[in-house]
């Protein structure tokens, strides 16, 4: 089937175009507002969506070479996700499919971060445990097929994302400073400060535990010096990242023992973390994992995991009537 997905959920406009399960296109907007208030404002990003969907669907179509007329299905994020962001997307998508007389596929956001890795080689055979690591959710999730998944572990207060956005605000960094934390981690030491390892029993996590203590800790070593941040910051962004991952290491770990799995699928925005893809390659080499994270474009918020999560809807005939709503609570079992 020749299918156009449309990804709306935050503050990413996307749209993708996937024939037979192979990706054509994958463009993606990426809204430069929120940067000046330092997080994604709600009312700023539907805006934002509404101003460029029209374009980046333009464009998925132009680049896929495929005609309106020539689609099978049209795809949207139902949720989960901020509700504003997910109505655009979502309206738009059934009145094109409306307007055309083609099905409607509603995905769920979670799970396109997963089955992104089925859009290129090499893809993860199931059963697979998969770690959904973005700046909304932190999840461990056993992935039995495309349709069948378990979270197994969950945080219990803010995503890795967030504790690596949260802690880079707290070193001045600008919005989102997951990526910049990570530059500037390259350069310095990870074991200097020790910080808190959030210690959850079975599989969850809990990351807001790391965002006080590195707030007590900056403001007793600023008051003692106030250029304190400024001259250790290589040094603190390496400890602050070696934390989080050690944190998501852990439970990895132990979830992959208890269920035998041995294919560790990393999914979602944090999957480009330079120290967390090194450390699980690491980890590969001594558990005898097989690691798979999927190419930058595909992990980040993108229409391409949409897409793809539609082709297995598409095929299985799981299909939206136009009664279906955006749900920014959406679960993913
Ligand atoms: P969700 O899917 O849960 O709704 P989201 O889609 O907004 O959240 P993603 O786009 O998957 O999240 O990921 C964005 C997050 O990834 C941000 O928190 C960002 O800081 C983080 N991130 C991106 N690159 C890096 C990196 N190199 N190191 C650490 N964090 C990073
Ligand atoms: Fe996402």
């Amino acid at each position: 089937p020749t299918i156009l997905a449309i990804e709306s959920s935050c503050d990413d406009t996307s749209a993708a175009v996937m024939v037979d399960g192979e990706i054509r296109s994958n463009v993606v907007a990426t809204q430069q507002i929120h940067e000046q208030y330092g997080g994604v404002v709600p009312e700023l990003a539907s805006r934002a969506h509404q101003q460029h969907l029209i374009p980046v669907v333009t464009a998925a179509l132009h680049k896929a070479g495929v005609e309106k007329q020539d689609l099978d299905a049209v795809a949207f994020t139902q949720g989960p996700g901020l509700l504003g962001s997910l109505l655009v997307g979502g309206m738009f998508a059934k009145t094109m499919a409306l307007a055309l007389g083609k099905p409607l596929i509603a995905v769920n956001h979670m799970r396109a971060h997963i089955l992104a890795h089925f859009i290129e080689e090499p893809r993860p055979a199931f059963p697979f445990l998969c770690l959904t690591v973005s700046g909304g959710h932190t999840q461990l999730v056993i992935v039995r097929s495309a349709m069948d998944m378990e979270i197994i572990g969950q945080t219990i207060d803010d995503a890795a994302g967030e504790a690596f956005d949260k802690t880079a605000k707290q070193l001045g960094l600008p919005y989102p400073g997951g990526p910049h934390l990570d530059k500037l981690a390259r350069e310095g030491n990870p074991t200097r400060f020790p910080f808190p390892v959030g210690a959850m029993p079975g599989y969850d996590f809990s990351f807001s535990g790391l965002k006080t203590a590195v707030m007590y800790f900056l403001r007793q070593q600023t008051a003692k010096n106030p250029e304190f941040i400024q001259e250790n910051l290589p040094d603190l962004c390496a400890s602050i990242q070696y934390t989080i991952i050690q944190t998501l290491l852990r439970q990895l770990r132990r979830a992959a023992a208890d269920h035998q799995l041995t294919q560790i699928a990393l999914a979602g925005g944090v999957a480009a973390n330079s120290g967390l893809r090194q450390a699980l390659q690491d980890e590969a080499a001594t558990q005898n994992w097989q690691v798979f994270i999927p190419a930058f474009q595909f992990c980040t918020d993108n229409a391409g995991m949409v897409a793809m999560t539609a082709h297995f809807q598409y095929e299985a005939g799981d299909f939206a009537s136009q009664l279906v709503s955006s749900d920014p609570r959406l679960k993913l079992a």
